[in-house]
């Protein structure tokens, strides 16, 4: 079977526009994430300039000019797409002028040379020079969590630039060029398989970012912006595997706003949702980078933080619970006072699983419920018995059995 050079392009080209249509429905999709669209507009510049390859008359110069003049600002188009998604490049101009400037010198080598040869091997170097750099900037971007389908790309990317050099190099060491027609017919093929790859990697990359948002939007309180109950629940269960690994402490502070219902009843709901967000605010403020911050529940927040002995967690809660009363919500030009109660326990000494953890934080908040509020105790084995004599918590000789700690 053989096929002529236009049918090859015409394939390539709607080939090509048949891909957009891939790339077009995940833009329908995703709308938010930067570079689909210039990948899109990428893809179909290049479908474009393979039917023009095919249908305009190339005995034509400023035909075969404007063909890869379009293949170039399809590749430009593309390279730009990629890099604006992974976040390398936040702005399309620089790669506007670098196709005017490789345009132009196209459109000039045609008038000055006349040469169709010289115009298709330049637009293939400056194509390859794009991706080139397009490839690089995906190999080495460290931040972005879908490594893996961009490998894929930056290796069909690759694979271009180094099919289309070694070829060049070895037509330019043989001295023995094709013709212009099987230099067109290779270029459309090459095009056509590799584009496949880099438009896959491209659709696999949005798929896996899609992925990375949603279990990180599975783990976020829509309210607050900090980790919901699941993530907290997740984060517990990794710190106490880490303390069994290495004994590296922490305590699990409890937080409840007092007299939260007041709020809501005086203000309204929405002054509420306000203080829990303000609230969630200021406890980020005052945590390190390695603690966690979580809602808990209704106006429940519940944090892990590293400690290694009570009087750092008893600092820590102080620390929150005066932050919270010193800086109170400014809602619709209305001064919300708050305060919360604290309810502490530390990994190793309160208790040694989750469930043991969490009951001895919540025991912990009742009790600075029952005796005033706005204050935080440490739990105590005296709360169990008193409180809920069927739960077995921590190993007996562990448990830490402090004197009342109450901050008055
Ligand atoms: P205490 O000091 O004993 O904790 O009293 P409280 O009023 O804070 O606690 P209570 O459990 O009586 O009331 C909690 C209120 O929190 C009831 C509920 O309507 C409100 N609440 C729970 N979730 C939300 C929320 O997302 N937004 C708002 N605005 N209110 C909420
Ligand atoms: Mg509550
Ligand atoms: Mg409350």
């Amino acid at each position: 079977m053989a096929l002529d050079q236009p049918t090859v392009a015409l394939i390539v080209g709607i080939g090509l526009l048949l891909q957009a249509l891939v790339i077009g429905a995940f833009l329908v999709f995703v709308r938010r994430y930067q570079g689909i669209r210039c990948f899109l507009i990428g893809t179909i510049g290049l479908g474009l300039g393979f039917l023009a390859l095919a249908l305009l008359p190339q005995t034509s110069l400023a035909a075969i000019t404007s063909s890869y003049i379009l293949i170039l600002s399809g590749l430009f188009g593309l390279s730009s797409g990629i890099l604006r998604f992974i976040g390398a490049t936040s702005s399309a101009k620089i790669y506007a002028i670098c196709w005017l400037i490789v345009a132009g010198m196209l459109s000039l080598c045609a008038w000055w040379f006349a040469d169709p040869g010289l115009i298709i091997n330049l637009a293939m170097l400056l194509g390859s020079a794009g991706m080139a750099y397009t490839a690089l900037q995906v190999f080495f971007q460290r931040t972005i969590p879908y490594q893996s389908a961009s490998r894929l790309l930056a290796l069909a990317l690759t694979l271009k630039i180094a099919i289309i050099f070694l070829g060049l190099a070895y037509f330019w060491y043989s001295q023995r060029w094709p013709s212009l027609t099987t230099l067109k017919l290779g270029y459309s093929v090459l095009i056509l398989l590799l584009s496949l790859l880099w438009t896959g990697g491209f659709a696999v990359m949005i798929t896996q970012r899609m992925q990375c948002d949603l279990s990180a939007l599975a783990s976020i309180d829509v309210l607050t912006g900090i980790a919901n109950r699941r993530a907290i629940n997740e984060y517990l269960e990794q710190a106490i595997a880490k303390w069994r690994r290495n004994q590296q402490g922490f305590a699990v502070i409890m937080l409840d706003i007092d007299c939260f219902k007041q709020i809501n009843d005086r203000y309204g709901h929405h002054a509420g949702d306000s203080v829990l967000r303000h609230i969630a605010l200021v406890l980020s403020e005052q945590v390190r980078i390695n603690d966690l911050i979580g809602r808990w529940g209704g106006e429940e927040f519940l944090l892990i933080v590293d400690a290694d002995t009570i009087q750092q967690a008893t600092l820590m809660a102080e620390r929150l619970r005066q932050a919270i009363q010193q800086q109170p919500t400014v809602w619709d030009d209305h001064v919300i006072q708050h305060t919360v109660s604290i309810g502490i326990a530390l990994c190793g000494t309160h208790g040694f699983n989750e469930a043991q953890l969490l009951t001895a934080a919540d025991l912990a908040l009742y009790e600075a419920k029952e005796t005033g509020k706005n204050r935080w105790i440490v739990y105590e084995r005296r709360l169990l018995n008193q409180l809920d004599p069927a739960l077995e918590l921590a190993n007996e000789g562990l448990i830490f059995d402090v004197d009342s700690s109450i901050y008055a």
